[in-house]
């Protein structure tokens, strides 16, 4: 958890309590690098299913490293890394399933990804969507070209 303050890379919790509607626990931390104090909040638990069968929480931090790599280069700010993050964890939720095969997140950053960044998103849909053919990174291209006039991607026809 980054220090809100500083952007120390780490916190450390001092104490925790589940709300009283028992969905989520507030955390109190503190900075070991500023000394600060802050709050976080985590609600109801959203699991990932790794490839491997592993289960592990939900967290926008992977989301962020998932993605830091096909965004080498490019002008994407860590700010915009975790407002990416946010809106992952907000579509994913939405969907009011509690548990993700690891393959749905890198899908469901796809339309996220693409609106930040263009060169990125083919980097990271190449490993997604299993680009195995030039044929492929051509029709994430042109999909990319035509839509480049609608901001709504949403309402372009869906391919049989
Ligand atoms: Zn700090």
């Amino acid at each position: 958890m980054h220090c809100p303050f500083c952007r120390h890379s780490d916190s450390r919790v001092i104490d925790s309590r589940t709300a009283d509607d028992g969905m989520s626990i507030r955390r109190r931390r503190q900075c070991p690098e500023c000394g600060r104090r802050f709050t976080t909040t985590e609600t109801a638990s959203l699991t990932v299913i790794k490839r491997s069968g592993v289960v592990e929480p939900f967290s926008r931090e992977k989301v962020v490293s998932g993605v830091r790599k096909a965004c080498q280069g490019r002008p994407v700010t860590d700010a915009d890394l975790a407002v990416l993050a946010q809106r992952v964890e907000e579509s994913v939720r939405s969907a009011g399933i509690a548990q993700f095969e690891a393959n749905e997140i890198g899908l469901a950053i796809l339309p996220h990804l693409r609106e930040l960044d263009e060169v990125a998103f083919l980097r990271f849909a190449s490993v997604y969507q299993a680009f195995d053919s030039l044929a492929d990174f051509e029709s994430a291209i042109s999909d990319l070209r035509s839509n480049a006039s609608s901001p709504s991607a949403s309402s372009a026809p869906i391919k049989e």
